[in-house]
């Protein structure tokens, strides 16, 4: 499907995306590891916000993958939980969503 195609180029862009930032924030933090002790207070909190960014980002590739292979599994529409077809409103807002209305308002 037309829209599938567009969609699936749309969240690999996003991925590569990611892929550079968590590559950059991966040398921010090799960077602050190796900094010497007089920077140590100030990098270690740098360190927090940087794995911080490096665990969202990692969180969000894991979300993107799985959207992308229920894209090419074509069941990208459909509720992992009850099998219903999501809302397209809704997938328009979320696009990594795995989950209908209905399931998202009762877990
Ligand atoms: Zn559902």
């Amino acid at each position: 499907m037309l829209d599938n195609e567009r969609l699936q180029a749309e969240l690999i862009d996003i991925r590569a995306v990611l892929f550079e930032r968590i590559a950059a924030v991966n040398m921010q933090l090799a960077k602050t590891r190796s900094a010497n002790v007089h920077e140590l207070s100030q990098s270690e909190e740098n360190n927090e916000n940087l794995e911080a960014a490096l665990l969202a980002a990692q969180r969000e590739l894991r979300q993107l993958n799985h959207a992308l292979q229920r894209i090419y599994d074509k069941t990208y529409h459909l509720c992992e939980y009850c099998g219903a077809n999501i809302d397209a409103k809704r997938l328009g807002a979320l696009p990594y969503t795995s989950m209908c209305n209905k399931c998202a308002l009762h877990q």
